[in-house]
C-alpha cells in the first residue's frame, strides 16, 4: 500500500489492529477476522508478507526445522498438499509458502504494507489503543496484536570510516531483492551464527576469495540438507491432526522426541555410536537434544558431546593452526548450530578465516577494512552480525499502557510477560511468541498461542470485557522462566537467548525452558482455571 493510500487509514477505529505479518501475525489476522468476524487490519514496514523469510534473502538461507514442522496445521488442505520439495526449505520456498496462504485466504486486503507503526499508547477514556504510524497517521483499537518477531531486529555494529570504502556493505537480515552478483568477489563475512554459518557454506564455492571473521568459534554439526522425506509426508496424510499434536507435545517442538537418558548413563562406546548416528542424520536441537537429556545442563555430559565435534572438526579441517581457531572454548549452549560440510570450507584455497577477538576490526579503508593492523581488500562485507533478539522489536516501539507506564521502563531490567503473551498494565495487548514464551521451533507455537487469545479474546467479546493481566500471576511466571534458566549452561554461555550478544542490553532469561507439553498444560490449566491470572474486567 502506498503512502496516499495509508492516509485513508488515519483516524480510522478498528476492532483489531496486527503489527507484523510474518508467520505469527498471518495466523493472528485470520483469527480475528475468519474466526472471530472482527474488524482487523495489520500493518508491516515490509513491501510483502513473510517476515523473517521477506527479509533474508542472503544466500543460503533456509530453515534449520524440518519443513514437516515449518508449516501451520490450521489448514489442513495445505497442511498435507504442499509439496515441500527439501527437507529443510529454502527461504525463496518459504517466502513461496506464506504467500500462497495468505492468498488462499485474501489475507492481503487487510494488510498495510510499508508501514511502520511507531508509537501506540493505551487511552483509557476510550478503551482503545491508539497507534502512530512513521508518516503520521493514527488508527484506533480495541485491541493490539503485536507479532514483531523474535528474530527481526537487526544488530549491525558499525566500524569507523565507513563512508571511505567504496566497496558494497549488505546487511544479511536486510538482504536486496535483486540477488547481487558476488561470484569472483573478494568478500568477507563478518559473523559466525547461524546466519554466518548458512552464508559461508553457499557462498565458499561461488566467490573470489572469502574472509570469515570470526569472534566466536562455534560448535556446528550438519544439517542433514536432502529431499523432503516421503516417510514423513506418509505420517502427516495419515493423521495430520495426530502428527500436529504429537509434535506439539515434545519439548521443543523440532519433531522429534527429546532423549530422556543422561549422556553418562551410558557406555563410552554406545555413546560414541548415538553421537555418530545424530551426526549422519543432522539438525543441530537433534545432535543437542535427541541424543541425551543433559548435554545443556551438565559440564560433564557437555564434554562429550563436544569431545565428539572437536574430533569431526580435526578431522575435517587440514590445517591443524586453523583447527584451532575453529574451536570454541566454551559450552555447546547456544542455539544450535547445523550446516553440512561447515568446518571443511577452511579447506579451501580461498577461504581465510580471521580471529576478530585477537585481531579486531579497527576500520574500514577505501578498499577494505583494518583488520589487527593489516589491511584486508574487499569488494563486498556481508554483516551476519545477528539480533536485538526477543525484545528488541517490542521495546522499538514506545508503547505505554495504562496509567502512562512505559514498557521500556517496566522493561529496563528485562522483559516481564505472563505466558509469553500479555503483559500486566497493558490491556486487550496480546504479542505472539513475546517474551518467555517457550524454547521452542515456532510456527505450531504461534498457532497454538493465537488460539490460545483467540479463546480470551471471544471470551472477552461476549461480555465486553477488557482483558489484562494480574501483576502477581506475571511475577510467578516470570520466576519460573529464571529458574528454568538458571542452572542449564545456556545461562552461563554468552549468546541471544540470554541477551549477552547487544552490549548494554540486560542479561537474563527471556524464555520458557520447560518444553511446549509443559507449557500447554500450564497454559490450559490457566485457562481450566477461568483464567487465572488474567482478568477480564
Ligand atoms: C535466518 C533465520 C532463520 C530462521 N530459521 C528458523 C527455523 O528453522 N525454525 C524456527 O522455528 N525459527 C526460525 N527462525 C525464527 C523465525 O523468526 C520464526 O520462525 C518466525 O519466522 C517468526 O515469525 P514472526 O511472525 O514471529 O516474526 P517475523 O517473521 O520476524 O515477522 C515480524 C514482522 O514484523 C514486522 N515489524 C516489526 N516491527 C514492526 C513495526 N514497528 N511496524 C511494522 N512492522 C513491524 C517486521 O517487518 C516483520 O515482517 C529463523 C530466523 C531467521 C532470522
Amino acid at each position: 500500500m502506498t503512502e496516499a493510500q495509508g492516509k485513508r487509514l488515519d483516524g480510522i477505529d478498528l476492532d483489531v489492529a496486527i503489527i507484523g505479518v510474518g508467520v505469527g501475525g498471518l495466523y493472528a489476522l485470520y483469527c480475528m477476522r475468519e474466526k472471530l468476524g472482527l474488524n482487523v487490519q495489520a500493518f508491516d514496514m515490509a513491501s510483502g508478507v513473510g517476515g523473517t523469510w521477506f527479509w533474508n534473502r542472503y544466500p543460503g538461507c533456509r530453515v534449520d526445522t524440518e519443513s514437516t514442522v515449518y508449516t501451520y496445521s490450521f489448514d489442513l488442505d495445505m497442511f498435507q498438499n504442499w509439496k515441500w520439495s527439501e527437507r529443510y526449505a529454502r527461504q525463496s520456498e518459504v517466502l513461496d509458502y506464506m504467500n500462497a496462504v495468505a492468498d488462499k485466504h485474501d489475507l492481503k486486503r487487510s494488510i498495510n504494507f510499508n508501514t511502520r507503526i511507531d508509537r501506540a499508547q493505551w487511552d483509557d477514556a476510550t478503551e482503545r489503543w491508539v497507534l502512530a504510524t512513521g508518516t503520521g497517521e493514527t488508527v484506533r483499537a480495541r485491541y493490539l496484536i503485536e507479532a514483531v518477531g523474535l528474530l527481526s531486529s537487526s544488530y549491525a555494529p558499525t566500524f569507523p570510516d565507513q563512508d571511505k570504502f567504496k566497496g558494497q556493505v549488505l546487511v544479511a537480515s536486510k538482504w536486496p531483492e535483486t540477488n547481487p552478483d558476488l561470484s569472483g568477489k573478494r568478500v568477507a563475512v563478518i559473523g559466525t551464527g547461524s546466519t554466518g554459518i548458512q552464508i559461508i557454506t553457499e557462498l565458499a564455492s561461488k566467490v573470489g576469495h572469502l574472509h570469515v571473521m570470526q569472534r566466536t568459534p562455534q560448535w556446528v554439526v550438519p544439517l542433514g540438507i536432502g529431499p523432503f522425506p516421503q516417510e514423513a509426508r506418509d505420517r502427516i496424510n495419515l493423521n495430520p491432526i495426530a502428527f500436529r499434536d504429537w509434535a506439539l507435545n515434545t519439548g521443543t517442538v523440532f519433531g522429534f522426541v527429546e532423549s530422556t537418558i543422561s549422556a553418562l548413563a551410558v557406555p563410552a562406546k554406545e555413546r560414541q555410536e548415538r553421537y555418530e548416528k545424530a551426526w549422519q542424520k543432522g539438525n543441530g536441537f537433534s545432535f543437542m537434544l535427541e541424543t541425551f537429556a543433559d548435554i545443556t545442563v551438565s559440564p560433564e555430559a557437555n564434554k562429550t558431546a563436544t569431545d565428539f565435534i572437536k574430533a569431526k572438526l580435526e578431522a575435517a579441517v587440514k590445517d591443524p593452526k586453523v583447527a584451532a581457531m575453529l574451536t570454541p572454548t566454551d559450552y555447546y549452549a547456544r542455539r544450535p548450530l547445523a550446516a553440512d560440510g561447515y568446518y571443511e570450507v577452511y579447506n579451501r584455497p580461498n577461504v581465510t578465516l580471521h580471529d576478530v577477538k585477537a585481531n579486531p576490526i579497527e576500520r574500514y579503508t577505501e578498499r577494505g577494512l583494518i583488520v589487527g593492523g593489516e589491511e584486508v581488500e574487499l569488494d563486498v562485507i556481508i554483516m551476519a552480525t545477528g539480533f536485538d533478539a526477543v525484545t528488541g522489536n517490542y521495546l522499538k516501539i514506545d508503547t505505554i499502557g495504562k496509567d502512562g507506564a512505559n514498557l521500556r521502563d517496566i522493561w529496563a531490567s528485562g522483559p516481564r510477560t505472563f505466558g509469553g503473551m500479555t503483559i500486566a498494565g497493558f490491556p486487550n495487548f496480546f504479542m505472539v511468541f513475546g517474551p518467555f514464551s517457550p524454547f521452542t521451533s515456532q510456527p505450531l507455537v504461534h498457532e497454538w498461542q493465537v488460539n490460545y487469545f483467540t479463546d480470551l479474546i471471544e471470551a472477552a467479546e461476549k461480555t465486553n470485557g477488557i482483558v489484562d493481566t494480574e501483576v502477581t500471576a506475571q511475577d510467578q511466571w516470570v520466576q519460573i522462566c529464571q529458574d528454568g534458566l538458571a542452572g542449564t549452561l545456556f545461562q552461563v554461555t554468552d549468546s541471544w537467548i540470554n541477551g549477552a550478544n547487544i552490549p548494554g542490553k540486560p542479561r537474563t532469561s527471556m524464555w520458557y525452558m520447560g518444553g511446549m507439553a509443559n507449557y500447554m498444560v500450564e497454559m490450559n490449566a490457566i485457562r481450566d482455571n477461568n483464567y487465572r491470572g488474567f482478568t477480564v474486567g
